[in-house]
């Protein structure tokens, strides 16, 4: 597995915003061929004016911009540095050094925030022009409830079908989003779950022996006067219950006696005892099993610190 790459922490000094003007002056900036680059584009594709419908404000921090694989995992060789030109509330200008610009691809953009820890936010490349580094790009934020990181694609969630909690990415992959910094494992829970599936689970008493539900229990009745206690069928006299011991006729439920659970005989195979057992039966699997069995797994959910561009515009 490749190192992840590290972010240069020593941010570029801030261009003052009252002079947005000698920021974007031409002789600042030069394309790769050396010559100056003016920074407004003179074609403004269509995708791009889009980005313009907010206003943008200069910017300029350390930026890692994260090409996005088809899976979801981050292309780990492929990471890039460089600096932000200017935000908006629906994108971002950066500055990177590449030979080919990424025009189209989805990338997870991380900003140095004020407090110097990392925003981050998932975006489209629609623009991009040659700049001195390498290639400015015009970055289009993408909706929240789009975002390759949104809150249900990183938080486990019970699944109907599988019966058990799955995040919307894989393992693997946000294993590596994780090595890259851009999420942070939190537990949230505990659950029991199958040993052999990881599936949910029922719960129920059942035959310690082999799982099983039909269990057959002989009532017993237990005669408060005498202290006798025997099997129903015993009591059973000439119209009414009969202590089979003390011979008292006539007895009251409540009153006289009581009932109680005799041993419990498995129908399903020889057992017979006294104590029933917790038994687990999986959902998925159907694998029943005593309950001191199961599986206790941790729920990991994700956390994404996430860029919020207005954190950006200057106080009014
Ligand atoms: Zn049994
Ligand atoms: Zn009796
Ligand atoms: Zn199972």
């Amino acid at each position: 597995m490749t190192e992840p790459k590290r972010i240069t922490r020593e941010a570029p000094t801030d261009p003052p915003r009252e002079q947005p003007k000698d920021y974007f002056s031409p002789q600042q900036t030069y394309n790769v061929s050396g010559q100056p680059l003016v920074y407004q584009p003179q074609i403004s594709p269509p995708q791009y004016a889009d980005l313009r419908r907010h206003p943008r404000y200069l910017v300029t921090r350390p930026i890692m911009a994260i090409p996005v694989l088809p899976d979801g995992s981050p292309d780990m060789d492929n990471v890039l540095e460089g600096i932000t030109v200017d935000i908006s509330a629906s994108g971002i200008g950066i500055e990177v050094p590449v030979e080919q610009p990424p025009l189209g691809k989805t990338m997870v953009l991380g900003v140095e925030t004020d407090e110097g820890s990392m925003g981050f936010v998932t975006a489209t490349i629609k623009y991009a022009a040659e700049c001195g580094i390498g290639f400015r790009l015009g970055a289009q934020f993408v909706p929240a409830d789009k975002d390759l990181l949104r809150p249900e694609r990183v938080t486990p969630t019970f699944n109907a079908q599988t019966y058990n909690f799955t995040t919307g990415l894989s393992n693997d992959a946000l294993a590596r989003w994780g090595m890259l910094g851009v999420v942070r494992p939190m537990l949230l829970d505990w659950v029991q779950v199958c040993y052999q599936c990881q599936s949910l689970l029922t719960f129920r008493r059942g035959c310690p022996q082999c799982g099983s539900a039909r269990m057959a229990t002989s009532r017993l009745i237990h005669h408060f006067a005498c202290a006798h206690i025997g099997y129903t069928l015993d009591f059973e006299g000439e119209g009414c219950l009969q202590c089979p011991k003390c011979l008292t006729k006539n007895l009251v439920v409540g009153t006289d006696f009581e009932f109680l659970d005799g041993p419990y005989r498995c129908m399903d195979c020889s057992w017979n005892g006294t104590e029933l057992e917790r038994i687990a039966q999986c959902l998925r699997c159907r694998v029943r099993f005593p309950s001191h069995r199961v599986l206790e797994k941790e729920l990991i959910g994700y956390h994404v610190c996430r860029l919020d561009p207005m954190d950006f515009v200057p106080d009014a």
